[in-house]
This record gives structure tokens, sequence and C-alpha cells, in this order.
């Protein structure tokens, strides 16, 4: 199963709100995201990386699968830190990334059911990542210009090395 990769353009598209009462594609989208998922060892996957341009993310931190439609963030710490992250869209970078230290985040289940989650830690990271591919947003976008080009540069060496292999 493929998952998009830097520079693909649908990776920097603003996804659409979908409306999960209608959404006939809604279940089989989710299971091809988790599938990519969990092939690929992610924690999180949001539509776009599988260019399905839609409002929907699945995630995995405590071995239970998670979908939650048009996610939002609503509240979010003052407080940030900072780790190193990684995304199947930019495979072989882990760059550091600041993050709020809690989220709380509202969305909407597979069934239609308004929900609100608040995250601490590593989820809130995971949500945080994932709902910044529905605006379009990757890790290297979260760089210092300079950080940046240069982790651009390493990617850009990956992916030539990779293709003369
Ligand atoms: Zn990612």
């Amino acid at each position: 199963m493929e998952v998009l990769c830097h520079p693909n353009p649908v990776l920097k598209q603003h996804a659409a709100e979908i409306d999960v009462s209608t959404d006939a594609d809604l279940r089989s989208l989710v299971r091809t995201m988790a599938e990519a998922m969990y092939e690929h060892a992610g924690v999180g996957l949001a539509a776009p990386q599988i260019g399905v341009a839609k409002r929907v993310i699945v995630f995995d931190v405590d071995e239970r699968l998670s979908a939650l439609c048009n996610p939002v963030i609503v509240e979010r710490s003052g407080e940030t830190l900072v780790d190193e992250e990684g995304c199947l869209s930019v495979p072989g970078i882990s760059v550091p990334i600041e993050r709020s230290e809690w989220v709380v985040c509202n969305g909407v289940t597979l069934d239609g059911k308004e929900v609100t989650l608040r995250a601490d830690d590593f989820l809130a990271r995971v949500l945080q990542h994932e709902i910044d591919h529905l605006d379009g947003v990757l890790i290297l976008d979260r760089l210092q210009l300079d950080d940046r080009k240069e982790a651009v540069k390493a990617y850009n060496a990956l992916m030539e090395a990779e293709r003369t292999d």
C-alpha cells in the first residue's frame, strides 16, 4: 500500500470536511488508512497521505485503533515540548518539532458521534501531527528556515539514493 511522499501536491492541500452520515466511502477509507499505517509501522495517518483530501485521521498509540473525522484542536497548553518526529510521507527523516504538551480535540466518530478528546504527551503530539496533514502542513514546514534547508537536503539525497538503487 502506497503512502504519498513529499513533494506530492496532495500533501499540500487543505483537506475538505466530510459529512460522516452521508459519506458512503468512509469505512473503506478508514480501513485502507489503517492498513497503510500498520504496514508502514506508523502510529498515525491522515487521509491525504493516501491521496484522499478529506479530514479523516487514524491513530494507534496504545494498541487501539482510533479514527476521527473533522478533528479540530479547540484548546492547547501554552507549555510546549520539543521531540524528534518522523513522518511516513517524509521517510528517513527525523527532526525536532515543538508541540503543545496537551490538546483538547473535537471530532466525529465513524458512527457520527461528536466526541471531545483530551490528549497528553505522545498522543497529543500524534494528533497535532495528523491534524497538520489535513491543513497541508508537514514536519518540514514546522522547521526554522536553516533547519528546513538541511532536512530537505538530507531528504532529497535519500530519495535520490533510492531512485538509483
Ligand atoms: Zn506525517
